[in-house]
């Protein structure tokens, strides 16, 4: 007998949606001179309309960090500054289920994830950094390192207010000022994270908020008020910035692509790997920079796990991303869908085996299956390029040193899982493994004060951590420290 689930909605009238939304510049919102739609992927409904940053918008930003730092955030202690992150942290978990609704809105994430796992981490981030505010000086980072002034950032759409918690909270807390660009499809938990800025009655100017597309993030990146740029998204526009920084003397981290490997060694406990895969690659639809998206299998269990993972994969509920029984929502966007699609279909051209479990998708919104490739080679696109959607390449390793090798062989470097119950095995592979971080018998964790970022095209720099604080401090002479 098969039991269905009932539906369980989560309400949305928490919410309030204005019918658009200007800029958050030096306290205040302003209205933008274009504006452009933010849809529901989930469903196509046009929920607010966004404001267009223009040069002149980024230019108010920028001047009101500028004010904000020098007049105000500069000068206050860091025991102060670490009061209104402590009070934005809090905000924030009183006002969670709004900030989980919403974003599960305007992104198409599962309402159990932005509410078990987004927003907590985001408080989670504020907390961590509040901490640190007024014992900078004993980060190891050296005598009364200091700030570099205005920070631009830019975000993705995945995990957009998280994305938000990770640039802003150490920004913060370091004694940086900041000018935020959401992405274009994601900005109303950044709009709503403005009020909450407001509400805690942070200084005017600290921290402003400008939406808009490539080329409002483009003109943030050149201002030449901006000294320190912190971007995470695809490697082809963080190419772009590290070039347009190239000769200035703006600092920069940079969170870009991967495409991890997760690999299975024949002693790894199978049930509970086949749980990791699953989390590994259909979390948040497989929108996830650090995704396991190329699964390595010992050949000796590779049949099993195949298999195992086909019968779990059956259980996944796609559907309503606010129905609190839903694993896996929709794609945050038709452009995004279409790239899935297209990388796909290279995987069938080049003779890969493609599975996915039957399920019924909506004709409205922007949908994906869980796929599963298998029969991939490393040669195959779908082994070396980000699909970024629910989709599994699976490959085949004899040896150790040949999984470790193969693991190794892409252009990317942010996140590899091992999965075994050897210690000894799990130490040596990863210490071979080319990757910033690696999770064994697990995958997906993450934590304020783990450092996260990646070798090669994923990326420059550290976020999280002791590590995420240094990139917002001169440090040593660069400080003025004698
Ligand atoms: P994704 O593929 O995840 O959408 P993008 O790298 O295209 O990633 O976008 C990430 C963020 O970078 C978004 O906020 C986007 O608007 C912004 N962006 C896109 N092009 C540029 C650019 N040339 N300079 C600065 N920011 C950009």
């Amino acid at each position: 007998m098969t039991f269905e689930y009932a539906p369980a909605l989560e309400s949305r009238s928490i919410v309030e949606i204005k019918s658009k939304y200007g800029h958050f510049i030096d306290g205040k919102f302003v209205p933008g001179k274009k504006y452009f739609p933010t849809l529901n992927p989930a469903t196509e409904e046009v929920l607010s309309q966004i404001s267009l940053g223009t040069t002149s918008d980024v230019d108010k930003a920028v001047a009101a960090a500028q004010k904000a730092y020098t007049k105000t955030w500069s000068k206050m202690s860091g025991k102060e500054r670490g009061k209104y992150l402590y009070r934005i942290a809090r905000i924030l978990q009183e006002r969670a289920r709004e900030f989980a609704v919403l974003e599960t809105l305007d992104n198409g994430k599962p309402i159990r994830e932005t509410r078990d796992i987004d927003i907590p981490l985001v408080a989670a981030h504020f907390f961590y950094h509040a901490g640190w505010a007024d014992k900078l000086d004993y980060a190891g980072l050296g005598h009364s390192p200091q700030p570099y002034g205005v920070a631009g950032q830019i975000i993705p759409w995945n995990f957009p207010l998280l994305m938000l918690a990770w640039k802003v909270a150490p920004a913060l807390a370091t004694g940086n000022t900041v000018v935020l660009k959401p992405a274009e499809t994601t900005s109303l938990t950044a709009l709503l994270f403005a009020e909450v800025c407001q509400q805690a009655e942070l200084p005017n100017g600290v921290v402003n908020i400008v939406t808009g597309d490539g080329s409002t993030g483009a003109t943030i990146v050149n201002h030449p008020g901006i000294h320190k740029i912190a971007f995470t998204g695809s490697t082809e526009v963080g190419k772009k910035i590290a070039r347009a920084i190239a000769s200035t003397d703006k600092k920069a981290t940079l969170e870009l692509g991967g495409k991890g490997a997760n690999i299975v060694f024949d002693d790894a406990p199978i049930d509970e790997t086949v749980e990791g895969i699953v989390n590994g690659i259909f979390f948040n639809q497989g929108h996830v920079c650090c995704a396991g998206s190329r699964l390595i299998l010992q050949e000796s269990v590779a049949d099993e796990v195949i298999e195992k993972l086909k019968v779990r994969m059956t259980k996944i509920r796609v559907g309503d991303p606010l129905d609190k029984n839903t694993d896996l929502g929709a794609i945050n966007s038709k452009e995004q869908l279409l790239k899935i699609g297209e990388l796909s279909a290279v995987g069938d051209a080049e003779g890969a085996e493609r599975w996915s479990p039957a399920c019924s998708l909506s004709e409205k919104g922007y949908w994906f299956a869980p796929t599963i490739f298998t029969g991939v080679t490393q040669a195959h696109r779908i082994a070396q390029e980000e699909i970024f959607g629910p989709v599994l390449s699976v490959l085949t390793f004899r040896t150790p040193q040949e999984a470790i090798e193969k693991a190794n062989n892409t252009p990317f470097g942010l996140s590899a899982g091992i999965w075994s119950e050897k210690g000894s095995r799990i130490f040596w592979a990863s210490q071979q493994l080319k990757a910033g971080v690696i999770w064994a018998n697990t995958f997906n964790k993450f934590d304020p004060a783990s450092p996260f970022g990646g070798y090669k095209e994923s990326g420059w720099g550290r976020e999280g951590g002791r590590h995420g604080l240094a990139a917002y401090l001169k440090t040593g002479k660069e400080s003025g420290a004698k």
